[in-house]
């Protein structure tokens, strides 16, 4: 997109407003002229190709413990992904949090925390998220072993 003076308008922010209408505010950084275009979140999505956080969302984000953050921006934006959206907003955030309400066996629990840490994480997502996609509302062993197969099957063979 292109403004007057020649240059390429630079994307600026996302804003959340009523009634699930967001702001895109460009700027041209030549001139400064500001270019904003509001629409509706599903039509919004039409303008990235990659998960844009609204400002009230990223905030939200923001304010997570960092231990906690990616793994909800990444269970956010697989959410997103699978409504073919790609703008989250704070009201997606919470969509997407209820669907996430997957509770976990405990015998599946304690064999989760035998994962090593980096594969845990994404282990954890790829559960609840299967879970979630058969309608499952809990993570049992015998999913984790399906799993296993699928995903991590050369990490995790045994004989
Ligand atoms: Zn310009």
């Amino acid at each position: 997109m292109q403004c007057a003076c020649g240059s390429d308008f630079r994307y600026e922010a996302l804003e959340e407003w009523e009634d699930l209408q967001v702001f895109l505010r460009y700027r041209c950084d030549r001139c400064g002229f500001h270019l904003g275009i509001e629409t509706d979140h599903r039509k919004a999505s039409m303008f990235f190709d990659r998960p844009a956080w609204t400002d009230e969302a990223q905030h939200r984000l923001d304010r997570l413990p960092p231990y906690v953050e990616p793994l909800v921006r990444q269970e956010v934006e697989d959410y997103a992904d699978r409504k073919r959206i790609t703008v989250v907003s704070t009201d997606l955030m919470t969509e997407a949090g209820n669907q996430g309400m997957v509770s976990w066996h405990p015998d599946a629990r304690r064999r989760l925390t035998r994962i090593p840490g980096p594969v845990r994480a994404m282990a954890r997502v790829e559960l609840e998220r299967t879970a979630q996609d058969r309608g499952l509302s809990e993570v049992t062993v015998a999913l984790m072993e399906e799993i296993k197969t699928r995903y991590f099957g050369l990490a995790t063979s045994r004989s």
